[in-house]
């Protein structure tokens, strides 16, 4: 098979969606293209902007903030590496140290924060604390993530946070609220930048229009170091059963996923809810903007400082 574009090499990747046949070189440069196309149509970045890239250490993340890196020249050179350790004994630490090695390599500044810092608690605390709460892992480990990229990001003055979400992420997400019934959160799917906080925060997804298996693939022909190891923790939520349906129907019904990804637009772009006449309060503990008396952060705290006795 000969490569649809540059009609000479062989052809290393198909694109079950499009019918596309790409070499090489062809499929690096159309990963690289398809995310400035999503920042482009979804206005995702303006000059003069400081974008804190949520640096994990997988392959999602390392391939987010190379790619930045390569088509910010000229927009914006203000760019910095955020990074979360939730600590998960013998999972963060190994990635943390492929963040800061990736980092060094790249010349760009690289901020960690810990949960244990921030909340006196790591997620192998929670998950001990949680006793009999049904609440899960992820959704605690979620929630704190949120904030303390939040923290970060206003530490290091950025006004964007860009985060690694792929296409297989931001449908997964989709089923995920829709079987939860929580409609506001599919309307916030919609990849219209809002901004919120005293610094007016926007939170992008470059990568939403990108299968999880184009990055694997891009990620491992661009040799980055990423980390393979899965967090303990991820089988716990039903993300984990809706990742395997969706590949299994992807699977029997090639480019499925990339139809929903567009319905998934259609959708929440229909539903999309003025946030604006959303009430806005101030957290009684943390004085933060929160919908609530108590925001999501100190509530999850408190529970598990209950459950625990503290
Ligand atoms: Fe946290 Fe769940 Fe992700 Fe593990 S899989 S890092 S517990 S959100
Ligand atoms: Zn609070």
């Amino acid at each position: 098979m000969i490569c649809n574009k540059c009609h000479q090499n062989s052809g290393i990747y198909k694109r079950n969606y499009s019918g596309e046949i790409l070499c090489k070189p062809c499929f690096v440069i159309s990963i690289e293209k398809k995310v400035k196309k999503t920042m482009n149509d979804f206005s995702m970045v303006n000059y003069g902007d400081k974008i804190a890239v949520a640096v994990s250490g997988g392959k999602d993340s390392l391939s987010l903030l190379y790619i930045l890196k390569k088509i910010l020249k000229g927009i914006t050179s203000d760019l910095i590496a955020i990074t979360v350790d939730e600590g998960i004994n013998g999972y963060r630490d190994e990635s943390i140290q492929i963040v800061r090695q990736f980092c060094t390599r790249m010349n760009i500044e690289n901020k960690i924060v810990s949960y244990k810092e921030l909340f006196e608690l790591s997620t192998d605390d929670a998950v001990v604390l949680r006793n009999s709460n049904k609440i899960s892992s992820c959704s605690i480990c979620g929630t704190m993530r949120r904030r303390a990229l939040d923290l970060l990001a206003e530490r290091s003055e950025a006004n964007v946070i860009a985060t690694g979400h792929n296409l297989d992420d931001y449908i997964q997400s989709f089923f995920i609220n829709l079987f939860s019934g929580d409609i506001d959160r599919i309307s916030w799917n919609y990849p219209k930048p809002v901004e919120y906080g005293a610094q007016c925060i926007r939170k992008i997804k470059p990568m939403m229009g990108l299968y999880e298996k184009e990055i694997i693939f891009y990620a491992l022909h661009k040799d980055f170091p990423f980390q393979t190891l899965e967090c303990p923790y991820m089988h716990e939520s039903i993300r984990s059963d809706i990742r395997v349906f969706l590949n299994q129907l992807e699977e029997s019904h090639p480019g499925i996923k990339y139809n929903i990804y567009n319905s998934v637009l259609k959708v929440s772009k229909g539903l999309k809810i003025d946030l604006t006449s959303k009430q806005s309060l101030k957290c009684l503990i943390c004085k933060r903007e929160s919908s609530n008396k108590i925001c999501s952060v100190c509530r999850t705290v408190q529970m598990l400082s209950h459950t625990s006795g503290i």
